[in-house]
């Protein structure tokens, strides 16, 4: 193609984007085909010789465009959204005008410096810790990569160095001949988040080979500070010694009796024993009160107790080390919200533990002043991920990773063949060494036309609307009474669900996703089946929604027991 057929095919491809977006809502929300549909439709093999431009558009319009999932449309609602503005889009083409490839400032001037620039904007306007900003100095900042779930792969990985080379370094026995096998620490590691993390931290875990404990939530569907301080390995102190001692010593403990013995423990502890006279009258006095207290406890509750005090016993038994801690601030599940400031004061109390907070979708609305509270306790975190490519405005792929202290990651992921080395200037920020590929996509560029187009003001507009939409259809199904709604809405997504089986839920969304008016999406907390609404498109109007909620209503069969309005 030449300088002018790009110009003129260019321009074609504009209009036909813009065509496409300005007659989205015709369409079907996702595609009525079947799997193998597009590959019988195209030749097994590439053309030999130059095809002409228009055959190729031919086949864009009439087989790619009718097999394409519509999540630019106002009736998707299912996942997270994903940003498609154009100004992303046209920012995005600046990026591959030079096929360059940033992998270091000298390799790419301006757009590193871009991505720098772009990255300190966003947690300026997010208002993350100054110690996360590459302006500040002090050995911090972010770095694009391809998305949270290698974001949080890269922090455990980190974490894992650090605390292997820790382990190393106190152990009187390593091998001074073999200093990089740090292999032999690995399974003394463990790593905790809830067990509604996304599955990108159990993947996380295995990857980087170490244990982990998916910790119970609280009826909020948020991991609390004290699930965690039991869950951890603390070295036994005067108290924790004493209890452990005391703790039954048969192996082969059944269930039952770990639950007795985690409530003893916890009415121990509360009750502060000073010594160990004062702790065998307490422990009495406690098991007097099991019974009424196992009476009046439910039995979720009774199993996550069990658990904890099974951990706890394992744990300090083996000689575990806890690594790393995530924190998820807008679950998937639910988008439900960790209790940042509890965990954080467990993990200063364990001040070598790793402290990640996965914000994928919810960071972004951090933007907006009334959602900075979520910003308590994050002075205390070492790395953070947030997804401009889910809600602000960005186009896949740029996942957001900041790390407070970014020598510990370039000591990671550093690689420094001479091939790479900068024969020029001497910088600081060398981004190959931020993340696990060389070659990196200049993905700051399109934040920064995002940033220039709306402006923070039209950007917290877009998360407010989605917001407001959100509550709206709270509003709508909290009317219908054979409906619950299973957690508070606070951003975007709505979880709700038919007061019945899970079965009638599997039915339910599956009628309705057949239909392709709506697109929804499923998932499972705590036993329930739960059906995700989330608002994902910049035009969902209060009209989208309220026919969004008649659909929903009109789909439903009668649930037993329940009349219909
Ligand atoms: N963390 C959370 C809270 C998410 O919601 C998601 C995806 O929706 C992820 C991580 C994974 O994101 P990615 O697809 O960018 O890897």
């Amino acid at each position: 193609m030449s300088h002018k057929d790009f110009q003129r095919r260019g321009k074609e491809m504009i209009d036909l984007i813009a065509d496409y977006r300005d007659t989205i809502i015709k369409r079907r929300v996702v595609p009525d085909v079947k799997p193998g549909y597009l590959r019988s439709l195209l030749p097994t093999e590439a053309p030999k010789k130059p095809e002409d431009w228009d055959a190729i558009l031919c086949d864009v319009d009439q087989k790619i465009l009718p097999g394409l999932a519509h999540w630019l449309h106002p009736r998707f609602h299912a996942y997270f959204p994903s940003g498609g503005s154009y100004a992303s889009l046209l920012g995005d083409m600046v990026s591959g005008m030079g096929g360059c490839v940033a992998f270091s400032w000298n390799a790419c001037p301006s757009y590193t410096e871009l991505e720098i620039v772009a990255l300190d904007w966003l947690a300026k306007a997010m208002g993350l810790p100054e110690f996360f900003l590459h302006e500040c100095g002090a050995g911090g900042g972010g770095a694009f990569q391809m998305s949270a779930s290698s974001s949080i792969y890269l922090s455990m990985l980190t974490a894992r160095r650090m605390m292997t080379l820790k382990l190393r370094e106190e152990d009187p026995e390593n091998d001074p001949k073999n200093p990089k096998d740090l292999s032999c620490y690995l399974p003394r590691l463990v790593a905790y988040f809830s067990s509604i993390a996304h599955s990108a931290l159990p993947k996380a875990a295995d990857l980087t080979v170490v244990q982990y404990r998916a910790l119970e939530t609280d009826d909020n569907f948020s991991m609390r500070g004290d699930t965690l301080e039991k869950a951890f390995i603390a070295k036994p102190t005067t108290r924790s010694s004493y209890l452990l001692a005391w703790t039954p010593n048969s192996p082969d403990l059944t269930p039952p009796d770990f639950f007795i013995w985690g409530f003893v423990k916890d009415i121990v502890y509360s009750q502060k024993p000073t010594n160990i006279d004062d702790l065998r009258v307490k422990i009495t006095q406690a098991f007097q009160q099991i019974t009424l207290l196992m009476l009046q406890r439910t039995w979720a509750e009774l199993h996550h107790r069990y658990e904890l005090c099974r951990q706890m016993k394992e744990d300090i038994a083996e000689g575990l080390v806890p690594f790393y801690v995530s924190a998820t601030l807008g679950t998937t599940d639910v988008c439900s919200f960790d209790n940042l400031p509890e965990l954080a004061e467990v993990c200063r109390k364990h001040p070598d533990v790793w402290l990640h907070v996965d914000a994928a979708y919810a960071g972004s609305a951090m933007i907006c002043p009334e959602f900075k509270y979520l910003l308590e306790g994050m002075e205390h975190i070492d790395s953070f991920n947030v997804n401009p490519y889910k809600w602000l405005h960005t186009h896949h792929d740029a996942a957001a990773y900041y790390v407070k202290d970014a020598w510990k990651l370039n000591e990671t992921m550093s690689a420094d063949p001479l091939y790479l080395h900068d024969t020029t200037e001497k910088v600081t920020v060398t981004f190959r060494n931020w993340s696990i590929p060389l070659s990196r996509r200049l993905r700051g560029c399109k934040l920064w036309f995002v940033f220039r187009d709306f402006g923070i003001e039209g950007l917290q507009a877009y998360i407010r609307n989605h917001c407001c939409m959100a509550k709206y259809l709270e509003e709508l199904v909290r009317k219908d009474d054979r409906f619950e709604v299973v957690h508070e809405v606070t951003m975007g997504l709505v979880c709700v669900r038919l007061c019945g089986s899970n079965e009638q839920n599997k039915d339910l969304l599956r009628t309705i996703n057949r239909s392709g008016e709506l697109h929804l999406s499923p998932t499972e907390v705590k036993g329930k089946y739960i059906i995700r609404i989330c608002i994902v498109c910049p035009e969902t109007t209060k009209e989208h929604v309220g026919k969004l909620a008649s659909h929903l209503f009109s789909s439903s069969k009668p649930v037993m027991g329940k009349v219909l309005p």
